[in-house]
């Protein structure tokens, strides 16, 4: 089968490779039938995730159908429709019992897909801890319905239900990427009363007005001054920041009402300060990423009840053999690419 691996900084190749086997009775093999590509695979590619191993498939956003499973699986059978989800968490330690399955202890948890372990830009992949690790596609809901249940859409629908959102609030979302929009439609099903989006690219402020009417767009310059306008107590009730620029940081706690509520779900390049002087007596609660992915269910279904929608992040499509051009339009933002989805050949 055909892969797209990660052979040294700077380059990826579709190399030819063996089909996966099953290695533990917990695995799974799914045949992918949809992929997607993320900015972390770019990450893996410029070298910054020193984790990711060389010769190892990339992709971590996918959806398939079961091939084979371990003799320790019991919640999905060949043929069924999954999606596959980034983190690898076991189900059982302390952490997981908890939700906080980011924090898996086992030794393959985590981000292990398309990173450490073989991932899924290719025709099959294997998935440890196959129970935790898949999740049944509904009746009625398509691939490209699904593609990113597993990812960028479980990311949102977290930060969304750690942020304590109410009907009152204003919440302000810093970035309009594919990120900040899942984000995005998941703080719009806790119904609050104000959604204010900042973003400085104008095909993505586009893309908010075009499909999202009923938020609030401003630009970083003017994000400060709209925002207080926009709410009674001097500033957002809830603050996103899913931007990770190198001052959005500073924005979302400035931005935000004394008592608020700041998620930090981006992930930086560069350490950010937390200046405790200034922000003293603004008692703001601070609550920080990766994502705790266990939620996926749930996402599926708010799908198939038609309450969350993905589909139009899905701009371009290539088949597997083209995947190095479609790398080059999304790492190049070429043609206002959002995300892309792969078929395999
Ligand atoms: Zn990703
Ligand atoms: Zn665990």
């Amino acid at each position: 089968m055909k892969a797209l691996t990660y052979i040294r900084q700077g380059e990826f190749a579709l190399i030819e490779k063996p089909k996966p086997e099953i290695q533990s009775p917990r695995d799974a093999i799914v045949r992918v039938t949809l992929s997607s590509i993320c900015t972390s695979d770019l990450h893996i590619k410029h070298g910054s995730v020193p984790r990711a191993v060389p010769g190892i498939t990339v992709g971590h956003e996918m959806v398939g159908v079961v091939e084979s499973v371990g003799s320790q699986v019991t919640a999905v059978v060949p043929g069924d429709r999954v999606t596959v989800n980034v983190e690898t968490f076991c189900g059982d330690c302390f952490f997981c019992r908890h939700g906080y399955v980011n924090n898996c202890t086992d030794p393959n948890g985590g981000w292990a897909l398309g990173c450490r372990i073989d991932g899924g830009q290719t025709e099959f992949v294997r998935v440890p801890y196959a129970d935790q690790g898949l999740n049944k596609i509904p009746q009625g809901v398509t691939d490209e319905q699904a593609l990113f249940v597993g990812d960028i859409l479980a990311t949102g629908f977290w930060a969304a239900r750690i942020s304590e959102i109410s009907p009152e609030d204003t919440v302000l979302i810093l970035g309009a990427g594919p990120t900040g929009i899942c984000t995005l439609l998941c703080v719009l099903l806790k119904n609050p009363r104000k959604v204010i989006v900042c973003e400085k690219d104008p095909a993505r402020i586009a893309f908010v007005r075009e499909h999202y009417p009923q938020v609030l767009v401003c630009e970083p310059g003017e994000c400060e001054a709209f925002v207080r306008s926009h709410s009674d107590h001097g500033g957002a009730d809830v603050v996103l920041e899913v931007a990770g620029g190198s001052d959005t940081f500073t924005l979302a706690w400035q931005c935000a009402r004394p008592n608020a509520i700041v998620t930090v779900v981006a992930l930086y390049d560069e350490p950010q300060t937390l200046p405790l002087p200034q922000m003293y007596g603004k008692n703001l609660t601070f609550k920080t990423g990766g994502v705790d992915g266990c939620d996926c269910a749930e996402i599926l279904r708010l799908i198939q009840l038609g309450k969350l929608d993905t589909t139009p992040l899905i701009t371009h499509r290539f088949p597997l053999k083209d995947i190095q051009r479609a790398y080059d339009v999304f790492e190049n933002r070429k043609d206002g690419v959002i995300k892309i989805a792969i078929t395999p050949d």
